[in-house]
Parts: structure tokens; sequence; C-alpha cells
């Protein structure tokens, strides 16, 4: 692998992870698609299909399957790289804990998009106490530029101290674009090769302890033998700024702003796990103030306390006055540093456009619109309960009565199927969370003989996150025999795509026994087959008003965008056919058959 040269391209936070990983030679791609880092593997496809690159790609079904195929790439000697967001920690936290222990031949880097201010996430999880949990160091790049360059940094770190390295990477991050340098390099094949040495592999009592000491011991060194500390302002200033990510952009543009660098001397840590203890105390100790600004719970401020106290002069401050929740934002570190120094007027703040907040929506055509319908149609007048899963099956006009993390819907409906004699609990969730854990769920709600009817909406698509491949497009897939093998006791397959078959299949199942799944297919409306493609130019849908009784079944509870209030007096009804897909369920569900349906040819003369 040799360098060729150096040239810009401009890349958001996602591309520049798929820039790295091919500057950096990177051998094998494991990823679990999540926003903010849903991004990387199309990006990191497109290059290699642009620069003729030959890197593996392992679509797993989740965190904790992509990291172990990752960490058998780099136990052969192959450079890997995995990506999932903050929640996937928690299902890879398994082997993370022990790759430490092992060791890595080829480097092993986990990129994980964090999510403060929840901007595409259930949650605001911070994920940074996993790294001292794990021993595993964490990096957290501050821009665009050096999202590449700490990702290529990270492999040779991860190399030369044989552990697998975190990068953590803010939504706000991986969606910012900017220019960026990357070197184009040039690729050799390469042979794998797995060396036996059960010391090393084989974790269990004294074995397993001694591969944590040197672990430990791994770290320590990485700690004292490298620098990740960056200095801005006066290094002379009683009071010194410490932060992390993004979080120092903050900083740095308010402290610029309002001319404070002189008063001030700002340090960035980019490695938050080692810290480099000692040339950070010289920092810090003769500092009369040290406020730490990062974003969500007190990670940093957590460790300078641990590690400096009784070291210092001066007070740490940090979560004290910054709060765990939401975005530590450019306007907040603006408030608070005027009021530090006492600015009476000064430079007005730097302006922020207000986004009004904007929930989402199915699309027209959702598969998933159709089916909620079909299930508030046929729970109508009971007090069934609806759990629901993470993915497009969440966006509004969601009718699910939770949405917590993946799987959520049919284990948490377990427990309420277990324990609830008045209520009926009907779980959903899609296919990519069927696949991702869903069946494990499924298994012990057989072998826990629950009464429990759950619904995989199969739309063959892990849609909300890009459209990754789910199992089921793959033709091969037997998912009934699946079922079936499993002890399934009632399997039902239905089309989305019929709300009313739909509705009366789901009302019957609320009085049956057992563990029931009713697989309902739909494709999702992004990815439409060339059928649809073809209804779309020869098939007319429209609202015959004189035949309309303003029932507002389709607009009010279908609510598809598609279907629009003219805008006149009338209030009629129209659809836009340019924003429909022909699905056909609207005509279904319209009591009053005012939906009509024209072909090309009754148009041709
Ligand atoms: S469902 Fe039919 S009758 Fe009711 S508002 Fe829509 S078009 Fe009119
Ligand atoms: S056929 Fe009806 S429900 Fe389907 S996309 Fe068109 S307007 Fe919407």
């Amino acid at each position: 692998m040799v360098p060729k040269y150096s040239f810009n391209v401009n890349s958001t936070g996602n591309q520049a992870v798929a820039w790295a990983a091919v500057e950096a030679g990177v051998d094998y791609f494991a990823h679990y698609p999540g926003s903010p880092v849903n991004h990387v593997e199309p990006a990191l496809q497109k290059i290699c299909a642009q620069e003729n690159i030959d890197i593996t790609f392992n679509h797993a079904t989740n965190e904790h399957i992509a990291t172990l195929a990752a960490a058998g790439a780099s136990y052969c000697g192959a450079r890997s790289l995995v990506v999932f967001k903050h929640v996937g920690m928690n299902i890879a936290s398994d082997p993370l804990n022990y790759l430490g222990y092992t060791g890595l031949k080829g480097g092993m880097v986990i990129v994980v998009g964090t999510d403060p201010g929840a901007t595409c996430s259930t949650g605001e999880e911070d994920p940074h106490w996993y790294a001292p949990q794990m021993n595993l160091p964490l990096l957290e790049p501050t821009t665009v530029q050096e999202i590449k360059d700490t990702v290529v940094r990270a492999f040779d770190i991860s190399e030369k101290y044989e552990v697998p390295v975190l990068v953590f990477i803010p939504a706000k991050l991986c969606y910012n674009t900017d220019s960026i340098v990357v070197q184009k390099i040039k690729y050799h094949p390469k042979n794998f090769h797995f060396e036996k040495n059960p010391e090393r592999f084989i974790n269990v009592g004294q074995k397993a302890v001694r591969n944590h000491r040197a672990l430990v011991e791994r770290l320590g060194r990485l700690a004292s033998d490298t620098n990740f500390l960056q200095g801005f302002g006066n290094p002379k200033a009683p009071y010194a700024i410490v932060t992390r990510g993004i979080t120092s952009n903050h900083v740095y543009e308010s402290l610029s702003h309002l001319g404070l660098f002189n008063e001030v001397h700002l340090i960035n840590v980019e490695m938050t796990y080692p810290l480099n203890i000692t040339p950070l105390a010289a920092l810090l100790e003769h500092k009369a103030k040290i406020v730490v600004i990062e974003d969500q719970d007190g990670f940093l401020e957590n460790q300078i306390k641990m590690n400096l106290f009784n070291k210092l002069k001066g007070d740490v401050y940090g979560k004290d006055i910054f709060p765990v929740w939401d975005e530590v934002s450019y306007h907040l570190v603006d408030s608070y540093l005027r009021k530090e120094f006492k600015f009476e007027e000064g430079p007005e703040p730097l302006a922020i456009p207000v986004v009004p907040e904007r929930l989402g929506a199915f699309c027209e055509g959702c598969p998933h619109r159709s089916i909620f319908y079909a299930i508030d149609e046929a729970i109508k007048g009971t007090d069934t309960i609806i759990g629901g899963d993470i993915g497009c099956s969440s966006l509004p006009p969601h009718r699910t009565d939770w949405l917590l993390c993946m799987n959520a819907g049919i284990g948490i409906s377990q427990g309420m199927s277990h324990v609830l004699k008045d209520q009926q609990v009907i779980s959903t969730g899609g296919e990519g969370s069927f696949f991702h854990g869903g069946i494990l769920s499924l298994q012990s709600a057989i072998l826990n003989k629950i009464n429990l009817l759950h619904m995989v909406l199969d739309n063959r698509s892990v849609a909300m996150t890009g459209h990754q491949d789910s199992p089921t497009r793959n033709p091969k897939t037997d998912y009934r025999g699946l079922l079936e093998s499993i002890g399934v006791d009632k399997i039902i397959e239905v089309s989305a795509f019929n709300p009313l078959e739909l509705t009366l299949r789901i009302r019957q199942e609320l009085k049956g026994k057992g563990v029931r799944v009713m697989w309902v297919k739909g494709d999702c409306a992004l990815q439409p087959d060339p059928e649809t493609e073809l209804k779309r130019k020869t098939k007319f849908i429209s609202i015959d008003n004189s035949q309309c009784l303003d029932c507002d079944i389709c607009y009010t509870d279908l609510q598809c965008p598609a279907i629009e209030r003219v805008e006149t007096l009338s209030e009629d009804l129209k659809i836009d056919l340019d924003k429909c897909m022909r699905c056909g369920v609207c005509i279904e569900i319209c009591p009053n058959d005012a939906i009509n349906v024209r072909y090309q040819h009754e148009f041709s003369i």
C-alpha cells in the first residue's frame, strides 16, 4: 500500500469515514445501518466501484454479528472497519468487552454515530462510558477533515497497540459537509493467515486475567507515548476550558467571536480515553479555574476530577453549568461566556436559523400506512395495545403504544401478554427488526407458551436508514419455513395493500391463542418494482367529488399525502398523480366508491 497523491473532495462526515477506509487500506467492512452513520456504506461502495478497490462487505443483521465478523477478519491480518450508531454499542458490547484481551493482527476500528439531541434516534444515550469498561481507546474528531485523519490514524494505533479503537462522531458532524484532503493509495493483493495461539485467543480463568492485565498495560503505553491534546488561545491564561469533539468548535467559534482568546486557554482532547494525564496535568495544574464543556454526560470532567484530584490549584466545573441532556450548542456556550466574562454589551451572537420541528410521515403508497389503518379499524371499540418497534413503521401517524429500542415491539408485548387478563396485545415490527433479534424473542415466546400476535411488516428493505437490503430481498429466504421450524402455532400471510382483508384477519386473530405471526408483505414505496412503475404511467386514480360524501376517511384516517384538499371554497378532495404510487389502498377503503381508476387505453382513440 503506497500513497500515490493527495487530492481534495467535497465530503460529508459519513463520506469522510469512507475515504479514510480507502486511505487506510481497509480490507473488510461490516456494519449495521443506523442514522447518523447510515451513509458510510453506500459512500464506500461508490468509491470502491469508482477506484476499482476490492473491499469485502458484510451487511450484518445486527451490530454484535458485525463486530464478531470484523474481529475474525482482523485476527487473520485484515484491516477491518465496523460502523453502527450509538445504541449499537449495547448490542456489540459483549464481544467488544473482550476483543482487547485477545488483541488483533490487522487494525480494527469501530466508528460509532452518537446523537446528542436525539435528532435521528429514540434517545440520546451517551456511549462514552463503554470505553473504560471495555478498555478501548476512544478518539473524537471535531471536523470533517479530522474524521478522515482520525480514522486513518486509528488503524495505526489499533495495530501498534493491538486493540480495537473506537471513533465517536456526533450526528451534526456526520451530516456536515466540507472540502477535505484525501490520499489515493495503490492496492496490492494481500494474503491473510490465522496463527493459532491459545494463550491469546482462549480467554478463560488466569489466561483472561493475564490478557486483561496486558491490555491495561498497552493502554498505559498508548496514553504516555502519544499526545492527543490540542491547545488554542493563551497558554498563560489562568482560565482554562477543556473540551472534546464537536463542542470544541462551538467553544472556539464563540471565543473568537467575543475576542476572548487572550483570556482563555482552550484545550481540546482528541483521545478521550485513555487520557494523556501527564501532559494534561502540566497544562492545568496552575490554572485558577477549569471549565469542562462537553456534550451529554461529564465523561471528560469525571476523568479529569478522578485523575487529577488534589493535583490542581483551581476548581473544575462542568455539568454543574452545562446540562447532560440535548446538545451543548454554540448559543449555550456563547451565553455562558458572556456571563462569565461580564459582557454588559458585546457583539451580537451569531444567528442560528430557527428550524420548525417536523415529525416525518409515511410516504405515499407506503405499506405501513395501510397496515396501521387496518390495525386501527380492527381494534376499534376494544382496549387492544399495539407494540411498536424501531424503523419506518414508527413514523407518524403510527398508532403504536410505545417506541423504545430494537425488538421492543415483540419483547415488551411478551411480558404484557403474560400478565394482562383483560387486554389484548398486538406487537409490530419490521422484518429488519425481526432478523436483528426479534426472532429470538419469538422463540422465547414459544418456549414460554405465551399468547402473542406478532405482525412482521415486511417491506423488503431497511428503508429508514437508506434502503439497505433486508434478508427477505433474497428470494432464497424461506421465512415461512423458518417460522414453522421454530414452532410458531399459526402463520398468516397477507398483503399490506389489501386493508379490508388485513382488518378482517387481525380482528379474527384477536380471539386466537398461541404464538401467531402475521407476515404482512408490501414493498417499500421508494423501491417500487417494475409493475408499480408501469402502473404509475398507465393507471389514473381520481376522486369523483359528485360521489364523495365527505366522510374524510381517506384524508383524515388514511392520511395519504397524495390526497389533497382543492383550494376552493368547495373543499373538494383530489389526488396528486405526481405523488400517488397507485397502491390502491384509498380505492379499497372508500365506503362510497368515490375513487375511480382509469387506464391509459381508455383515453386512447
Ligand atoms: S373516503 Fe371516499 S367518500 Fe370518504 S372522503 Fe374519501 S373519497 Fe370521499
Ligand atoms: S392509490 Fe391512494 S392511497 Fe395509494 S398512493 Fe395513491 S392516493 Fe395514496
